[in-house]
């Protein structure tokens, strides 16, 4: 759990010689626990401030910081934070268990019966724990997804991204791991970044919405605020 802050973010790419904004001086505080959706048109800057966030592209100006802390310097282990992406991108000659395990052995010095412990609960509570020695080309889609969301989850990282996670299911599957995704959002009381495109999960599942456009935050608002017209 932590408080992230964006102040003043911005990010200036060089494409051979001039230079793209993506992200024009976007500051948000995003609370203990919050769950801020993030949506905008596509190229609007949604995937570069989830990148920054995670460090795994520099901040141009501006600071992010973590609980106070700026970590605008800190490489991506040391952020504490878990990104789960549209693509599960899962080790495909692992199996569930070891796809889980994997970020805890090189991370902490857990003992391995106490990964293997909480590899199996994370895996009971998403409903994945009867997979556990399969491989990822042996699942579907959505236990692919639960399986990247677990091995995110098992970290207890203080921030939770999020890039469209649910965009590849199918519209059933979509709607209940919507709903599954908020609960365990809310148990973990985690912070979480989440971008979409989909306006049902915006309303449903944001505390508050940011509307990006063009690389500036537009508005910050709950649901209510954002989709309701006065
Ligand atoms: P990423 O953020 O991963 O770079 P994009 O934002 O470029 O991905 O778009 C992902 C997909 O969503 C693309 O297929 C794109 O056509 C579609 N898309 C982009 N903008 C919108 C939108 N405003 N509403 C619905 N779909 C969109
Ligand atoms: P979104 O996720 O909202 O679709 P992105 O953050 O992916 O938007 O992209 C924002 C803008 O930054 C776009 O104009 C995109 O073309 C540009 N951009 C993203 N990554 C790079 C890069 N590595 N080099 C140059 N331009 C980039």
């Amino acid at each position: 759990m932590a408080e992230l802050t964006l102040d003043n973010v911005t990010k200036v790419f060089d494409d051979n010689g001039t230079d793209i904004v993506a992200v024009d001086g976007v500051s948000v505080d995003i609370d203990d626990g919050e769950f801020l959706v993030l949506v905008g048109p596509s190229g609007c800057g949604k995937s570069t401030t989830l990148r920054m966030i995670a460090g795994l592209e520099t901040v141009s100006s501006g600071e992010i910081r973590l609980d106070g802390e700026v970590v605008n310097a800190q490489p991506p282990r040391e952020r504490d934070i878990a990104m789960v992406f549209q693509s599960y991108a899962l080790y495909p000659h692992m199996t569930v268990k070891e796809n889980m395990s994997f970020g805890l052995e090189e991370s902490t010095d857990m003992p391995d019966s106490e990964i293997s412990s909480l590899v199996e609960e994370t895996a009971e509570m998403l409903g994945i724990g009867d997979l556990l020695g399969r491989k990822p080309g042996e699942l579907s889609g959505g236990q692919q997804q639960r399986v990247a969301l677990g091995r995110a989850i098992v970290r207890d990282p203080k921030v939770f991204l999020m890039d469209e996670p649910l965009s590849n299911l199918d519209a059933q599957l979509r709607s209940q791991m919507r709903t599954e995704l908020q609960r365990i959002q809310e148990n973990l009381g985690v912070s979480t970044v989440y971008v979409t495109h989909d306006q049902t999960e915006a309303m449903t599942m944001g505390d508050r919405i940011a509307i990006l456009n063009d690389g500036e935050l537009q508005q910050v608002a709950t649901p209510l605020e954002a989709y309701h017209e006065p």
